[in-house]
């Protein structure tokens, strides 16, 4: 009898443990605990609360678990330098380029990230390597990414050839359901020794897969000595030789612009509202609803910014938190009205 018991508590106890176990999320509550997770990348994590990113320039790393946002807010994520890490990607003509990656995440690898936010964003970079950068991720390959909201300013300035700014993930593979966007991209290019294989999109820049019920309020600058292929949602849609289908492109909404030049002998110039380059074909794209503008100028000489200004003229002002809303600071240019916002601070209540 005594023996029964025991075997039944051991079971009970087993049982027990392997429902913990399929329950558990390791939380994340602090900066450092968000940093902890590029030492088990394959965990599965959640936000407990929002966290400020302001006081570091934070180092993109790859992830292949789960990360469930919980709903909170990352703000004031500033990333400056690519990760560690580097990957090859593939143009149109599937030329391969060692490739590395700015974002909080530098490669998506098989991962899943869902329910987060990230707010006032800034991730800018002057690369002489190969390089993509976005505020979710740079990367992504064969992973989900839904409901994740990000806000703020992505800026390259490129020395090199296969290159791309995006709004939530730069370039790959995999699912984008119901992300928003709303940025600022700028894609300055500095070599003028080769052309560029310059990628925008609000949601991705270059790359395959579900792309659905996303919104953008995109707002572009490109100066591209090479191949533009911009769209307010995908720059371009196209394998690049990952193993993925062509998968759904519907029911997003895109506003906002993207002002761009294209100097090249060769002029393709792509710029459209959803998909830029469509190398490859979506299963489907009703349902997709833009008030987008393609801005093409002729003009090589100068370079194109959001500033226009020759001699900018800054004013700041700081709107506090309330109860319920956030407060941050505002940046505006007197002589042309070109502004940003950083330095969000949290509801008081
Ligand atoms: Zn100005």
């Amino acid at each position: 009898m005594k023996r029964l018991v025991c075997v039944l508590i051991c079971m009970l106890l087993a049982s027990s443990a392997i429902s913990f176990a399929e329950d558990a999320y390791i939380p994340v509550y602090t900066l450092d605990d968000l940093a902890a997770m590029g030492r088990s990348p394959w965990g599965r994590y959640r936000l407990m609360n929002d966290i400020d990113m302001g006081s570091v320039e934070w180092v993109p790393m790859p992830f292949s678990g789960e990360f469930d946002g919980g709903g909170h807010c990352l703000y004031n994520l500033r990333v400056v330098a690519p990760g560690p890490d580097s990957r090859i990607t593939r143009d149109g003509n599937r030329k391969e380029y060692d490739t590395v990656f700015l974002g909080l995440f530098s490669v998506l690898d098989g991962a899943s990230v869902h329910n987060l936010r990230i707010t006032g964003a800034y991730v800018a970079t002057e690369n002489t390597g190969h390089c993509f950068a976005a505020i979710l991720a740079g990367m992504m390959d064969r992973s989900s990414v839904s409901a994740v909201f990000v806000s703020g300013r992505v800026h390259m300035t490129n020395r090199a050839v296969m290159a791309g700014v995006a709004g939530v993930v730069g370039y790959g593979c995999g699912t984008l359901d119901r992300c928003e966007a709303r940025v600022e991209l700028v894609f300055e290019d500095r070599n003028l020794e080769s052309r560029c294989e310059e990628f925008m999109g609000g949601i991705l820049a270059c790359g395959i897969g579900t792309v659905n019920a996303c919104s953008v309020d995109i707002d572009g600058y490109d100066s591209c000595h090479g191949y533009v292929h911009n769209g307010g949602l995908v720059g371009m849609y196209y394998h690049c030789g990952m193993e993925y289908d062509e998968a759904p492109v519907t029911n997003n909404i895109i506003s906002g612009r993207i002002t761009f030049f294209e100097e090249n002998p060769d002029r393709r110039a792509y710029c459209e509202a959803t998909v830029g380059e469509p190398l490859s074909k979506p299963t489907r794209t009703n349902g997709n609803i833009d008030t987008f503008e393609s801005q093409e100028t002729k003009n090589y000489d100068v370079v194109l910014l959001p500033e226009t200004c020759e001699v900018p003229a800054y004013e700041t002002l700081v709107t506090p938190p309330t109860a319920a809303s956030w407060g941050y600071t505002q940046h505006r240019c007197s002589g042309c009205g070109y502004h940003w916002t950083d330095s969000y601070t949290p509801p008081r209540g």
